[in-house]
């Protein structure tokens, strides 16, 4: 069983095995959430996003993968990053959101994390509605078999807190 929380905060500031970034497809870097985990993070993940770039993405990660790196001075083992998809008014991309959580999962569970931090992805520089990208989020979560312990939701604003929040049950 996987505990869901719920917390507003910074997710740059939370003592859990992994964080997970809600990333682009060229591992190196961006703003939002991206920005501040590198910021806080230092230069050794950037440096593994350049290894992994190198070696097996020369394309970059794709939409709804995940992959995980170091997480620098980050109070975290691990950052798994995760390319959220755009979102869009005329095409349903809601399956590739939901790949974020349930790769993330993945990459959780075969690296041995037990406490894992998500951020509200693709719902802001990519523009998906809070209220839909939570729904997504919480109800992934919930489905998917892991041996994640806790499944922690850290929210940057109140806004996005109370949509999260609203999803538990
Ligand atoms: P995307 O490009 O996938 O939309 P963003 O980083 O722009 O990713 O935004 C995703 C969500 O993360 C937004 O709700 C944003 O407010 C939030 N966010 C930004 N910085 C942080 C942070 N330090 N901790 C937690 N959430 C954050």
């Amino acid at each position: 069983m996987t505990a869901i929380e719920f917390v507003q905060g910074d997710i740059t500031r939370q003592s859990v095995d992994a964080i997970v970034n809600a990333a682009n497809s060229s591992l190196l870097g961006g703003g939002g959430v991206d920005g501040a985990i590198h910021r806080r993070g230092g230069p050794e993940i950037l440096a593994e996003c350049r290894k992994l770039r190198a070696s097996h993405y020369g394309k970059g990660l794709r939409t709804g993968q995940a992959v995980a790196t170091t997480a620098g001075k980050l109070d975290a083992r691990w950052v798994i990053h995760t390319v959220g998809p755009v979102f869009s008014r005329s095409e349903d991309r809601s399956e590739l959101l939901a790949s974020c959580y349930r790769e993330s999962l993945r990459v959780a569970d075969e690296l041995g994390a037990r406490t894992v931090a998500f951020p509200a992805v693709s719902a802001g520089i990519y523009g998906w509605p809070m209220d839909d990208a939570a729904r997504i989020a919480v109800g992934t979560v919930r489905d998917t078999e892991t041996a994640v312990t806790e499944a922690r939701f850290v929210l940057f604003d109140e806004r996005a807190y109370e949509a999260f929040a609203a999803q538990a049950r």
